[in-house]
């Protein structure tokens, strides 16, 4: 199975593109701008997105990719995230001010938009992969997700500071071929970091030490002003750690 990285930066500008991840064919991870990379015959392919959480950055694309792919579908896309995730997406983007209610369009009953309510530790089974909703911390209702094909296994932080469920669940993951872990601030936004619930170097550099098996972490979420700087801030000399980039390709 591959994932391929549509975007993975903390915000705009240039190359730059916010969080979505492509799982195969048709599941993408988060619709943050990064969806805006796909073509038109891609997006139609997509009949699944599951979401970490329901902030802008994760969000922007899902009403555009609705509103495109209506009259090309004659199955709805389906929408997992958690309850509150759901219903923050309905008050305040799917409310017929902001956007309409794809739930119900074209027409009651036959809505190009189905929402699948998802709990942590929940799993989806599809394409002979299974995916996990793992524990997050952030200023929301928010998760990560745990990606599992026959051959080997990824997790993905989502949006979250330091979340000690996340890290007890990973360690006990079979083949786990690598980490995605959101690293949004630098250290001298530490500060700014803890207030909005993301990591920075230091924190998550204090969370790998539970980890203690060589592995390959893949930070996103980087600010783009602060990118470099975040990356120089994060080594340990144990795991192999990088930036993820826009354009990459995980195999698992
Ligand atoms: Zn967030
Ligand atoms: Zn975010």
């Amino acid at each position: 199975m591959q994932l391929y990285v549509l975007g993975c930066s903390g915000g705009i500008g240039g190359a730059a593109r916010t969080t979505s991840l492509l799982l195969g064919e048709r599941i993408l991870i988060d619709a943050g701008t990064g969806a805006g990379e796909l073509s038109l015959d891609a997006l139609c392919k997509i009949d699944h997105v599951f979401l970490t959480h329901s902030h802008f950055d994760h969000i922007a694309c899902l009403p555009m990719l609705l509103d495109t792919v209506i009259g090309a579908r004659s199955r709805p896309v389906t929408v997992h995230a958690l309850p509150e995730t759901i219903a923050a997406l309905q008050a305040h983007v799917f409310n017929w001010q902001i956007w309409p209610d794809f739930s119900v369009i074209p027409e009651n009953g036959n809505g190009v938009l189905r929402w699948a309510p998802l709990a942590v530790g929940e799993s989806r089974d599809l394409d002979g992969l299974r995916i996990t909703a793992l524990p997050a911390q952030h200023t929301v209702p928010a998760v990560g997700y745990l990606f599992e094909s026959p051959t080997g296994a990824l997790a993905f932080s989502g949006d979250s500071a330091d979340c000690p469920a996340f890290w007890e669940t990973v360690a006990g993951v079979d083949r786990l071929r690598g980490l995605i872990v959101e690293t949004a601030f630098s250290e001298r936004e530490a500060g700014l970091a803890r207030v909005s619930k993301h990591y920075s170097p230091s924190t998550l550099l204090a969370a790998l030490q539970r980890f203690d098996a060589t592995i390959d972490v893949w930070l996103t979420h980087l600010k783009p002003l602060d990118a470099a700087r975040i990356v120089a801030e994060t080594s340990n000399g144990i795991h192999r750690i990088s930036a993820l980039v826009g354009g990459q390709t995980l195999q698992f």
